[in-house]
């Protein structure tokens, strides 16, 4: 503690001032949290600044090796992305007995794909129909199926969707353009590190002829999470 205290900026004081930092910022809109996407922030979020800290205390210990953190990092910004859920989508959409299976044991399914990592052992395909809309959140942090969509975004993990998307998912998913008749049940579904969730979302109409890959090709993140749907344009994308 006392090593700590010597330091021009100890680990205490660099977390209270990240504290301090946070707390400064007024809470945005779900609407500012999309945006926020595209803009440069000038100083990171306090959950930033605490990750830092902490890998930084972690690898100056000896516990952790960078470069592995580097390929991990790598994995998760890079490589896995939301096309992989969307192939799984798109398989479910074109084959009935891949559906059927995709809904009894996600994870095992989902592997078949080729598609597995940390942060989805446990997941749950929910699917969208006629009279029911589904929505996922995590009112608590950021949980997501990281094997099929990557990381999520930053609008997933802010206050104002967390909360919002259960007070008023109607409301929410307006904000994203996705109007539901009020005959349609929305179902929101809350994630935790155990359990996470994945939209099924509708098959557009007019879509019977496409390959596999073209319907993969409509199938967006948004429309995964809930907060939006998939739409054909009428031409092969
Ligand atoms: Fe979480």
């Amino acid at each position: 503690m006392a090593e700590n205290d010597k330091t021009p900026l100890g680990r205490r004081g660099f977390l209270r001032t990240a504290a301090a930092s946070a707390a400064a910022t007024a809470l945005p809109t779900v609407a500012q949290s999309k945006d926020a996407e595209h803009d440069h922030q000038d100083l990171p979020s306090d959950l930033a600044l605490r990750v830092k800290a902490l890998e930084s205390l972690l690898v100056e210990k000896g516990l952790v090796d960078p470069a592995a953190l580097d390929v991990l990092v790598d994995n998760f910004e890079n490589k896995i992305g939301p096309r992989d859920g969307a192939r799984v989508i798109a398989r479910a959409w074109a084959d009935p007995a891949y559906k059927a299976r995709l809904l009894a044991d996600a994870p095992a399914a989902i592997a078949e794909l080729g598609f597995t990592s940390g942060q989805g052992e446990h997941m749950l395909i929910v699917e969208n129909g006629p009279k029911v809309h589904n929505l996922v959140v995590c009112t608590l942090c950021s949980c997501y199926p990281w094997p099929v969509l990557g990381l999520p975004p930053v609008w997933y993990k802010s206050a104002p969707y967390r909360s919002r998307a259960v007070i008023d998912p109607r409301g929410v998913l307006a904000e994203f353009g996705t109007q539901i008749d009020e005959d349609v049940e929305v179902r929101v579904w809350d994630s935790t590190a155990e359990l996470r969730y994945i939209v099924l979302p509708e098959r557009p109409a007019g879509t019977d002829h496409l390959s596999e890959e073209q319907l993969a090709a409509l199938v967006t993140r948004d429309a995964m999470i809930g907060v939006a749907k998939v739409s054909w344009p009428g031409k092969a994308p």
